[in-house]
């Protein structure tokens, strides 16, 4: 019997005359990410993508759960392909599906009918295979309203496809529908969570990362890399900047109040980031900032933040609470690796008060007395650039 993988798009139903874009998008996504498991063929029919493995012994369960990783998949299932013929159909119920029938009390069929030639509708469909599965697995029941198991039977246009519940997909949109960004990331909880959520949102993603060795060690700038492999599983792969970040800290620490150490820092991080942002094609900026978190994530501390970028600033987890974010840091995989104990370049030069309703004159008259221009300038030259995969 074939297997294939039947993938549902999301909310792409939704979007009119681009729909067949992000299919093909969708499309595009999904053979870069099961091309390593062998050769596959991808058939489109009704908002319906059939990934059909064209090498044998093909590892269906990994690529179920990289379907899964996908964005713009609302639900996929792995799915026996049989002629259209209602023998080859019950008896592939029955051979395909035993594993789960088998352990199962209660189930029922559904049926989805898109080849209206078929001589059998869909509720006699439904009769036929749930009379047949009662013989075939005596200890079941039929259950239409909380079934344990809902057998599918699709009757598409060339075959009949079978297979048990679907499995809920990532959702959102396809990587690159949305455009590019540039996310702010350093080690912490947060801005890997705020990168997947953004991605999920159909952006492409660029990475900024700010390293101040020797005050930051290479282990911590290791999990950087290893937090955004996690993400680049969703998202795919990830251009890492990672910028020399140590002159402008020090300067800062010389020559600014250190009540405005952190926001000075942020606003430096920001004009990097766009230049950066830029230079790679990306029209806004992301970061894991939430509303109060800490002294430079007030309001007015924020709005210091945004006056030193012409780019959006995108903050997902903005009106999350940190529980919130530890549930999806958890949910996406990147939790474990934030917990990693490494320093961070804003947790090497905290300042003990820092201020908490920063005005923007102050903190402009504050950074006067530093050569943005050059220190950036030397940053940037400075900056090095990785492939995450
Ligand atoms: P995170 O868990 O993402 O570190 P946080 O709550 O600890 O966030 P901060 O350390 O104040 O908050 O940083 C706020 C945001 O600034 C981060 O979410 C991230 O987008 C950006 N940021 C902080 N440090 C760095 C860094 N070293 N490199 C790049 N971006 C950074
Ligand atoms: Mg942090």
């Amino acid at each position: 019997m074939n297997e294939v993988l039947l993938i549902k798009s999301g909310e792409l139903a939704l979007k009119g005359q681009n729909r067949s874009g992000f299919e093909q998008q969708l499309i595009g996504t999904l053979r870069r990410r099961l091309r390593p498991l062998g050769e596959w063929q991808f058939i489109l029919a009704q908002s319906t993508i059939q990934a059909i493995p064209l090498s044998a012994g093909m590892d269906m369960e990994e690529a179920a759960r990289r379907a899964g990783r996908v964005f713009g998949i609302s639900a996929y299932a792995r799915a026996a392909r049989v002629p259209k013929d209602i023998r080859a159909i019950l008896e592939g119920c029955a051979e395909y599906l035993a594993p789960v029938l088998r352990y199962a009390q209660t189930f029922k069929v559904e049926a989805k009918r898109s080849d209206k030639t078929f001589p059998l509708k869909s509720p006699q469909i439904c009769e036929t295979a749930g009379g047949y599965l009662l013989e075939r697995f005596p200890h079941l029941r039929v259950d239409v309203h909380r079934p344990e198991v809902t057998v599918m039977v699709e009757v598409r246009e060339q075959f009949a496809f079978l297979h048990a519940d679907q499995v809920k997909g990532a959702g959102g949109l396809p990587t690159g529908s949305a455009g590019d960004a540039a996310v702010l990331i350093s080690g912490g909880i947060d801005s890997p969570a705020a990168a997947w959520m953004m991605a999920r949102r159909g952006l492409r993603l660029t990475a900024v990362h700010f390293a101040s060795p020797p005050y930051t060690s290479a282990r911590a700038e290791e999990k950087v890399h290893k937090l955004l492999r996690q993400v680049a599983k969703y998202s795919g792969r990830v251009r890492l900047h990672v910028v020399g970040f140590t002159k402008i800290q020090e300067e800062i620490r010389q020559k600014c109040p250190e009540e405005l150490f952190t926001l000075v820092m942020r606003r430096f991080m920001m004009r990097i980031a766009e230049q950066i942002a830029r230079e790679n094609n990306c029209h806004a900026l992301i970061t894991g900032e939430q509303l109060g978190q800490v002294a430079s994530q007030t309001l007015q501390a924020l709005v210091c933040t945004d006056a030193a970028t012409g780019l959006p600033v995108f903050r997902p987890l903005i009106g999350m609470d940190k529980e919130d974010t530890v549930r999806l840091a958890r949910q996406i995989g990147t939790y474990e690796i934030s917990i990693l104990p490494f320093e961070d370049c804003c947790t090497v030069f905290t300042p003990r008060h820092p201020r908490t309703r920063p005005k923007l004159h102050f903190v402009e008259q504050a950074e006067a007395a530093l050569d943005a221009d050059e220190l950036i300038r030397e940053a940037l030259e400075n900056t090095q650039s990785h492939w995450i995969e």
